[in-house]
């Protein structure tokens, strides 16, 4: 097969030869005049034709993109349909190009993460809805400007103009109160460069209750020790000074302080071993029922005749879950009950099918929590009433271990309670828990 320009030159050649061949012929044939007449004839009508063509591919080079190529005849035909092939492969390429722009355009918008492209003197070029979010600028309105006159926080303008960019920024947004970026700057090309900017707030409040949380724990672990090391210290000095009545005394307070730092070490060690990682909970088959009497005994006993303690149970027998743990979980609520009700008061332990499960609600007329805690009691340390939490053996762990558990078993706590009129928690697990009501009935 001959190269396009190879054709066209030979059918170029072709054409010039035929519209000369008559006037040739004419000439050979003994008439000169009249041949070299019809050979300019023939030159002329070829002129015409190209001066044609020409004067159509400069009309169409000058008419907008993707206009088609005229048609034409001839050699003309030849070249116009090669401009055509190219001007094809051109728009091929040209749309190849733009999807593959679009798709990094796509996905530079569904970043996660804040991206910003400057150019010199850190003129905004585009702009994500992330950094929109992070930064408050809008890209249709700020492209253009220089980034530090939007964003003026001064760490983060002297962070751009000290040139460092080895280690990232961390910076509050003046503009956005509450929210902590991560910003880094890559360079790139000569003179340009890319932001990124990631919200680390979460990480942030996460430091600060590890820190909060440290610092609950040194707390209450110092005060009974002090109190335990200062009944050491009189003991150890004034022996001799003391009768028997008063050491013994002061033993029993040492021996309920020490009891109050076991009893928190104790609720530290299972809400840690909640929180970390632990492996899901066993799947015990549980006899609730038994677990129930077993919570009643206990509240019965913490409680020492001065609540009326009933349990009904109305729900189903077998539960799949950890025995431990809900047993824990539950404990926890009765013991609440009665820890945070005066004497004389009834305290109704139910166990019943619900809606979307089964509940086990503990209602008690004790003092009560006003609405503004009730979010919050689940918190590690969190108390309403730090003295009567202290003086009748709270930790301040009761209600996060119940929460851990619950969530453990795929369940929830609902709390009901107003000042002065009692509280319910009622903590719920999901019916697929529940063992077949055939299996159950083999149980
Ligand atoms: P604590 O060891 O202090 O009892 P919890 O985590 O078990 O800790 O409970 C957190 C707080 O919730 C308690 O300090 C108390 O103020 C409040 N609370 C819990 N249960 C009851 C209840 N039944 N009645 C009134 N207040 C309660």
């Amino acid at each position: 097969m001959l190269r396009p320009t190879r054709q066209i030159r030979l059918r170029a050649l072709a054409e010039i030869a035929l519209s000369l061949l008559p006037g040739a012929l004419i000439a050979l044939l003994g008439d000169v005049v009249w041949g070299l007449a019809a050979m300019l004839a023939g030159a002329l009508f070829q002129l015409h034709r190209h001066l044609v063509a020409i004067d159509a591919l400069v009309a169409w080079a000058r008419s907008p993109l993707g206009t088609p190529v005229p048609a034409a005849s001839g050699v003309w035909d030849l070249i116009f349909s090669e401009i055509n092939r190219r001007s094809r492969l051109m728009k091929d390429q040209r749309e190849r190009l733009s999807m593959a722009l679009d798709r990094f355009v796509e996905a530079g918008q569904a970043m996660p993460d804040g991206v910003i492209y400057m150019g010199p003197g850190n003129a905004i070029e585009w702009v994500n809805p992330r950094a929109e979010a992070h930064f408050g600028i809008v890209a249709t309105r700020d492209a253009g400007a220089a980034l530090t006159n939007l964003v003026r926080d001064p760490d983060f303008v002297a962070y751009l103009e000290a040139d460092d960019f080895s280690e990232p920024l961390v910076m509050n947004p003046l503009r956005k109160p509450g929210l902590t970026l991560m910003v880094q700057i890559v360079p790139y090309a000569e003179s340009r460069c890319m932001l990124l900017s990631r919200d680390i707030s979460h990480l942030e409040r996460l430091e600060t209750m590890r820190r909060d949380f440290v610092a609950n724990v040194s707390h209450e672990l110092r005060t009974p020790l002090t109190v335990v090391l200062g009944f050491i210290e009189t003991l150890a000095d004034d022996d001799d000074a003391l009768s028997r009545e008063d050491r013994r005394h002061f033993l029993g307070l040492a021996r309920e302080q020490a009891e109050r730092m076991h009893r928190l070490i104790l609720d530290l060690l299972v809400l840690s071993a909640l929180e970390t990682g632990a492996p899901s909970p066993t799947e015990d088959e549980v006899d609730m029922p038994e677990l129930l009497d077993r919570v009643l005994s206990e509240g019965r006993a913490l409680s020492a005749g001065r609540h009326r303690l009933t349990l009904a149970i109305e729900g189903p027998r077998w539960l799949r879950g950890s025995a431990k743990e809900l047993h824990s979980a539950f404990a926890n609520l009765v013991s609440n009950a009665v820890r945070y009700s005066d004497a004389g008061g009834s305290i109704r332990l139910r166990w019943r099918a619900v809606e979307d499960g089964v509940a086990f609600s503990v209602q008690d007329q004790g003092e009560g929590i006003e609405a503004r805690h009730i979010p919050r009691l689940t918190e590690r340390f969190y108390r309403v009433d730090r003295g009567r939490s202290r003086e009748s053996g709270g930790t301040g762990l009761g209600l996060a271990i119940v929460k851990h558990v619950l969530g453990r078993h795929q369940g929830r706590l609902e709390i009901e309670s107003a000042a002065g009129q009692g509280s319910t928690f009622r903590a719920i697990l999901p019916a697929r828990r529940l063992l077949s009501p055939a299996s159950d009935e083999a149980a």
